[in-house]
């Protein structure tokens, strides 16, 4: 039987009252520093305690890692996770050391003498958790060792990468059905951010997992603001949007590696301390990239998808794709990566129809190489139209997200999105334009794309304007002073909302259909939005401010840049932001009232409380405030 938990609030408070209950929430409160755990993760780390093999479905910055982590340290084994990167892997030890828990990775990066360390260790039983990539599990030396390390537990992380059906589809993951034959009393314990149905049940196949509990938590992020805005001048509109995020992290998606180096360099003629991120680059270029965003020597990343998976950095506070991405799916794990501090984050979605043109092609190309093009490319397809369904609508962002995923969502007013907050401005007189749009299509014959049609309108005298003698036609220069972007973005939503076609093919060219003519004698209304929105600070991201002293933060702040320098790793592991904000807001004068801050645990209360404490009273000496201002405030989000 499985168990299926669909909760809708993972905010409520946990209820551990049988006899593991305090064990968990004590090793938890002790290691970590959190007070709690999310509903989801209790149940998961009772399946990792019983050893009953599950599938947890947890949104990104849902909080999957501790659920593997807390089994193998309360009952003293050693699991394996088996992780896709190595970047990964690495962030996730040295974050788990610094707590003070013992874990280790072995992977191809390390020199054969870090990996006889690991190995000799590993057969010591010192370590409670071991990361590998999936290609290791099937060498017979690492087989041998887990056999004698008497592994009875692996978490499988990222396991859509398992299913062709998913959008990250990673060959070396299928080798991991191995698995249960290799270690047939083992319990896998498989873990994704994916929620369709069909990659979840592709998961459970592969993994040949037994009567799995499967657990599903809430996709809704409370914490972050969505926007889906045109895209009419993209360096100028991202500029404009990490104006509002000025020292803060962000990560800006482009479709293709040469939109990643024109936008990051672009940014950086603006001022921005950005650099760009993908697959194309060298081995090292790529680190150096990661590393200077982890450390905080820069702030802005701006990559294709490839930038993610190994980024754990917590404190982003603002996502923006410059383009639409292929899939919800993508965009949720993208956007995800915006606050998992559970602090207020932006995510901006600079979108124009003729991103989904862009990935058809790209994905009929890319499907060639699957053992069944047609239905890959089918699959992926309708994911794309997934996006193109949420971008055309302009319904709750929240609410449109949650139901994708199969969840409902009950709020009326989301206060977190474009729509809800009111800043997408409806176009006056919108019929009257697409009557002119409309009338353009049918004088230049219907034989041309939109981005001629938006010229003709314009007014432009191009020589291919001049030669087709479109500059004579009674339609030129109808939307004179309009901005380009904007006329397009018209045409596409005409497109979407069924009022015009586009031919199929190379070339297409927009073609009047039935529901044009209506429009065209006046018999029927339509609406458009207007190019721009207004976007500002929500209450939201002003409310998560509340109490907290400024000055204290950033001092607090370039203290745990020192302490994370010193300690060589980067400073999101010292402490997050959310811990540093608290500090910032109760302003703790005792190691007792720092330890009752959210993320400071015994490990590092001991290690570094005290420097932190310092600087505390430093501060409030210096600008004459006092210290233990209160109990702390817990900004909206999780626990
Ligand atoms: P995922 O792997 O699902 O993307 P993570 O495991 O990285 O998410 O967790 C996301 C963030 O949430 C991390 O910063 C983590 O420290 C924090 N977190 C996880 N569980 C809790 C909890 N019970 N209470 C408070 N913070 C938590």
């Amino acid at each position: 039987m499985q168990t299926q938990a669909n909760l809708s609030d993972d905010r409520a408070p946990s209820v551990l009252g049988d006899v593991d209950g305090p064990r968990i929430l004590e090793v938890v409160r002790r290691t970590w520093g959190f007070d709690g755990l999310r509903p989801i993760q209790e149940q998961a780390i009772r399946a990792g305690l019983d050893r009953r093999d599950s599938l947890v479905v947890l949104p990104t910055g849902g909080g999957k890692s501790l659920c593997y982590q807390v089994p193998a340290l309360i009952e003293g084994r050693t699991d394996v996770v088996v992780s896709p990167l190595i970047a990964l892997m690495k962030d996730q030890v040295d974050g788990l050391r610094e707590c003070g828990y013992p874990a280790a990775a072995l992977h191809g990066g390390m020199s054969p003498e870090e990996q006889w360390a690991v190995e000799r260790g590993l057969a010591a039983g010192e370590y409670r958790l071991i990361f590998a990539a999936p290609e290791r599990l099937v060498a017979p030396r690492f087989l041998q060792l887990l056999g004698r390390a008497n592994v009875r537990a692996f978490a499988v992380d990222e396991a859509h990468c398992i299913s062709q059906w998913g959008h990250d589809f990673r060959p070396e993951y299928r080798q991991l059905a191995q698995l249960k034959e290799r270690f047939p009393g083992a319990s896998v314990h498989a873990y994704t951010a994916t929620a369709t149905e069909r990659v979840r049940a592709d998961i459970i196949a592969q993994l040949r997992l037994r009567d799995p509990a499967v657990l599903v938590g809430t996709f809704d992020r409370p914490n972050l603001v969505y926007r889906i805005v045109p895209r009419l001048d993209p360096e100028r509109q991202v500029a404009e949007v990490l104006k509002r995020h000025d020292g803060e992290a962000a990560i800006i998606y482009c479709i293709s590696r040469k939109d990643t180096e024109q936008m990051s360099a672009a940014l950086r003629g603006k001022g921005f301390r950005a650099a760009h991120y993908h697959a194309g680059m060298e081995q090292d270029a790529r680190r150096a990239t990661q590393d200077a965003f982890a450390e905080e020597k820069i702030d802005v990343v701006v990559a294709t998808v490839a930038f993610g998976m190994g980024i754990d950095r917590s404190d982003v506070r603002c996502v923006i794709h410059a383009a639409m991405p292929k899939s919800l799916e993508g965009y949720q794990q993208e956007t995800g990566r915006a606050g998992r501090d559970g602090l207020p984050a932006e995510c901006v979605m600079l979108q124009s129809g003729v991103d989904g043109l862009r990935w058809e092609s790209l994905i009929r190309k890319s499907a060639e190489a699957a053992i069944d093009p047609e239905a890959v490319a089918t699959a992926s397809l309708e994911l794309l139209r997934g996006v193109q369904r949420l971008c055309g609508s302009l319904r709750c962002r929240h609410r449109a997200l949650s139901e994708y995923f199969g969840q409902e969502y009950s709020a009326e007013n989301c206060a977190a999105c474009d729509v809800c907050l009111g800043e997408i401005d409806g176009l006056p007189e919108a019929t009257v334009v697409a009557k002119k749009i409309l009338s353009c299509v049918f004088r230049v014959g219907q034989r041309f794309g939109a981005e001629h049609v938006a010229d003709v309108l314009l007014g432009s005298t191009r020589e291919r304007i001049v030669h087709y003698q479109h500059d004579k036609l009674s339609t030129h220069g109808l939307l004179k002073g309009s901005e380009r972007g904007a006329v397009i973005h018209w045409i596409h939503q005409l497109i979407d909302q069924g009022i015009l076609q586009r031919s199929d093919g190379d070339r297409p060219v927009l073609l009047l259909n039935e529901r044009s003519w209506p429009v065209l004698r006046g018999q029927e209304e339509v609406r458009l939005t207007a190019p721009r929105t207004r976007a500002q600070k929500t209450r939201l991201e002003n409310d998560a401010w509340a109490g907290v002293e400024r000055g204290l933060f950033e001092a607090l702040r370039a203290l745990r840049r020192q302490v994370a320098q010193e300690r060589g790793v980067p400073p999101f592991l010292v402490f997050g932001d959310a811990t540093l904000r608290e500090m910032a807001r109760a302003r703790p004068g005792s190691l007792s009232t720092l330890l009752a801050v959210k993320g400071v645990g015994q490990r590092k209360l001991a290690e570094f409380g005290a420097r932190f404490l310092m600087a505390i009273e430093r501060y409030c000496q210096g600008n004459r405030l006092s210290l233990d201002a209160g109990a702390p405030i817990r900004p909206r989000g999780r626990p």
